[in-house]
């Protein structure tokens, strides 16, 4: 099946193209800094994957993506020549609350349940409904289906979603943790069994996907117990521009001090705070370790404080879980920076988790699922690339094919 998977940030887009019976990549697409001046769009097609940039300054992630939905129509390189050429839509939805517990068709009822979930991810849901509503128009026959980041983690049970306020407010207004980035989750686990040779099923695995955002569950026999982002992406890890967990009393403290808003306190918390807040330079990993390395005492502070609390959340599901048999690393940052999985280990060995510091080396390593700890190390550490696009198109699959 041919299926077009969707991952509308908000200020970023992700595409591919993917031929599910051949798990191929048929057309990757990625816009960034949305809404910027600064805002372009690569396309690129299969085999050889050349990249086109476009302008696309000005435009909103929705309307990049109908750029986009031109380009593949028009362009002689691309494997379609019309819209009802895609099979089906994968849509990435980082929250689905209590609504969506796996991947749904979009119909009239579920669009007016994911309406309702939009106050969840104020980032990252109405982008992505807007792309829904946008194609739902201009491709009415093809089945749009969301794959949800919160659907793996609706196994937790309620002493870790319950937050301890008064009962109240989680019946008034289903305040708990959700969690976020299932996909991945899901996936590093079953690689990190695949790797171990082992079933998923008789595993306690502490997964850890690191990006620009992050976050650390546990999986105890493949299910999640327990994840550090919580009723929205905000909560657990600091991140690349999110505080991750703070004294809640800090934001209405901030906020008589500076006499700002809510919306403001948002925007300070979402987009101002982590890694770029702490540093003072950059959200992005790469540009604070350049600056570490070069003496900048910020940056330096940034990676420390974001080793720390990596650490303090892999020590408490240690302690979660009955067992651990490995902790997996994924995405941008646990995937491609040797240097950080050594900060972050060195801090652990004592738990059993033990770095063989030779097979941590990304030379010609890039993009390997292994095995990175000693032989006799207790508990195994492995890396596993993300593939979130094929895991949604997969799902996006098995859920339309059900439908014939
Ligand atoms: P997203 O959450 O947007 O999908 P990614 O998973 O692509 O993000 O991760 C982006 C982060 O990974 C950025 O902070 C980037 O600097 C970091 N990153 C990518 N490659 C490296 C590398 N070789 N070393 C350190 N950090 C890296």
């Amino acid at each position: 099946m041919r299926v077009l998977v969707v991952n509308a940030g908000s200020s970023s887009l992700k595409c591919q193209l993917i031929e599910t019976d051949g798990k191929v990549s048929l057309m990757r697409c990625l816009a960034e800094k949305v809404g910027t001046p600064d805002a372009f769009m690569n396309v690129s097609f299969a085999p050889d994957f050349q990249k086109m940039r476009y302008n696309v300054a000005g435009l909103s992630v929705p309307e990049c993506l109908e750029k986009l939905l031109d380009v593949m129509v028009d362009d002689p390189e691309s494997p379609i020549s019309g819209l009802e050429q895609i099979e089906a839509v994968g849509n990435r939805i980082v929250a689905g609350g209590e609504y969506f517990s796996k991947a749904a068709l979009i119909d009239d009822a579920a669009w007016e349940k994911l309406k309702l979930c939009e106050d969840l991810a104020p980032l990252h849901n109405p982008p992505a409904d807007a792309c829904i509503a946008m194609m739902r128009q201009m491709m009415p026959e093809t089945p749009q289906v969301a794959v949800f980041d919160t659907a793996f983690h609706t196994t937790m049970p309620p002493k870790s979603y319950l937050y301890p306020l008064s009962m109240e407010y989680y019946e008034k207004y289903r305040i708990r943790r959700y969690g976020a980035h299932g996909t991945s989750h899901r996936y590093a686990a079953q690689q990190a069994a695949n790797l171990l040779g082992r079933p998923l099923r008789d595993l306690g695995l502490i997964t850890c996907h690191l990006g620009n955002g992050g976050s650390i569950t546990a999986v105890n026999h493949g299910k999640s117990i327990d994840t550090t982002m919580g009723f929205t992406p905000l909560e657990g890890l600091m991140m690349g521009t999110r505080s991750g967990s703070i004294d809640p009393a800090i934001i209405t403290y901030i906020m008589r001090r500076e006499g700002i808003s809510f919306d403001e306190m948002d925007s300070i918390l979402n987009r101002e705070s982590g890694i770029l807040g702490v540093s003072g330079l950059s959200a992005d990993m790469r540009d604070v370790l350049e600056a570490a390395d070069k003496g900048n005492e910020r940056a330096e502070l940034a990676i420390d404080m974001y080793v720390y609390r990596i650490q303090k959340a892999i020590g408490s599901y240690y302690a979660a879980m009955t067992r651990t048999d490995a902790v997996v690393m994924t995405a941008g940052i646990g995937e491609n920076s040797a240097e950080l999985r050594e900060r972050i280990f060195d801090g652990l060995a004592h738990m059993g988790m033990i770095l063989d510091k030779k097979r941590n080396d990304v030379t010609g390593q890039i993009g390997v699922n292994r095995v990175i700890s000693i032989d006799d190390s207790p508990i195994r550490i492995c890396v596993v690339t993300t593939d979130e696009e094929m895991r949604i198109a997969r799902e996006t699959d098995d859920l339309v094919s059900q439908m014939h």
